[in-house]
């Protein structure tokens, strides 16, 4: 099993040293003990600068690297006002001493936002431009006219920013831009070295996915070095044909990074066939908690003090406690769960977070 291509490439990238890599990559001693499965967990939610952090900064360092090569000084980028990837491109963009801008939905149908909260507060102390872009009454986020709308006052912002001669760039929803993709192959191999180094095989990585930017790396990086780990990914948004994001968008992104290391002689058919997504644990809508995400928040704080975010993680880790009580998860295997962040959501109201402070017994 062999990253050298990997390795090679990356090398030769433009890349703005920020975060703090390899993230670390330990047992969960005690839910491993009341499983019966051997659970690891990836730490890309420590990866810095800032002490929350997640798996868009990884994207990040490639993205700003390119960016200050070009001699760009705005980052424009666009999400859900909780927005981790909003936040974290922020981070990167403050560290690097670029200028970062935010275009973030309105989301005051849940109440009010008197106050500063979750990412939202982070940006704030950060000093980040903010623009809260309200939807039309009773218009959900995901609908095409939330998001033209969103898009628009980012092209307005960035023809603006062009005409006053600076030189801004666009990232978009979820740090999807092709220059940050190649940023989790790294994870996978950095997983792999890891678990190696302690002696253990995985047989599983769980991942929860959304934008569709973790995915395609770890499949990447698992077809280039023939490794045996079974990649699953648990869905916080619908994946099907027409939608935002789908397998096909999953696939192509996955073969245009095997095209750049090199590798011409994998099919889309054995790229699809590494796709293993679970719908089922998405709950009522994209930033509402659930019951399992509840539960999974506090059963994995309470047996071993480590906190997942309620808009993503946690709804992850729900879905991989789901796969080893119902036997997906064979007893005795080795799991790994890339926990990709969202803690600073945790500081969010009721309706983001759920009743995580119930006592359950
Ligand atoms: C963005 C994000 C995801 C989804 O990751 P993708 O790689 O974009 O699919 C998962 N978890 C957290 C915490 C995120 O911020």
């Amino acid at each position: 099993m062999s990253f050298e291509k990997l390795d090679a490439h990356v090398h030769g990238l433009p890349r703005a040293q920020i975060g703090f890599y390899p993230t670390p990559f330990h047992k969960l001693e005690n839910l491993s003990r009341d499983s019966g499965v051997n659970i690891f967990m990836k730490r890309e939610d420590m990866a810095g600068p800032g002490t929350i952090s997640g798996s868009k900064l990884r994207l990040a360092e490639f993205i700003i690297g390119q960016a200050l090569s070009d001699g760009v000084t705005h980052v424009l980028t666009q999400g859900a006002y909780l927005t981790n990837s909003g936040m974290q491109f922020a981070m990167a963009a403050v560290a690097a001493g670029l200028k970062p801008i935010l275009f973030l939905q309105d989301e005051s149908h849940r109440g009010p936002q008197p106050e500063y909260r979750g990412n939202l507060l982070l940006n704030q102390i950060m000093g980040v431009e903010v623009h809260l872009i309200p939807a039309a009454k009773g218009e959900h986020w995901d609908t095409p006219s939330a998001r033209k709308k969103l898009a628009d006052s980012i092209e307005a912002k960035y023809a603006a920013l062009v005409r006053e001669g600076h030189r801004p760039m666009i990232v978009p929803g979820g740090g999807a831009h092709p220059t940050g993709l190649i940023a989790h192959a790294l994870t996978f191999k950095e997983m792999t070295e890891q678990s190696n180094a302690q002696g253990v095989m995985l047989d599983y990585i769980y991942h929860t996915a959304g934008t569709g930017t973790a995915l395609p790396g770890l499949i990447a990086a698992k077809l280039l070095s023939g490794s045996k780990t079974k990649i699953r990914s648990i869905t916080i948004n619908h994946y099907a044909p027409g939608n935002w994001i789908n397998s096909d968008i999953i696939i192509n992104r996955a073969k245009g990074l095997l095209g750049q290391l090199g590798i011409e002689d994998i099919s889309e058919a054995q790229i699809e066939s590494e796709i293993d997504l679970d719908q089922r644990f998405i709950g009522e809508d994209y930033a509402m908690p659930s019951p399992e995400s509840v539960e999974a928040t506090r059963e994995l704080a309470r047996r071993d003090a480590v906190f997942v975010g309620p808009v993503y993680t946690a709804k992850g880790f729900a879905g991989l406690l789901d796969h080893i009580r119902s036997g997906r998860v064979p007893a005795g295997s080795n799991v790994a769960f890339l926990h990709t962040g969202d803690t600073g959501n945790l500081f969010e109201i009721p309706s983001v977070v759920g009743d995580v402070t119930a006592d359950p017994h």
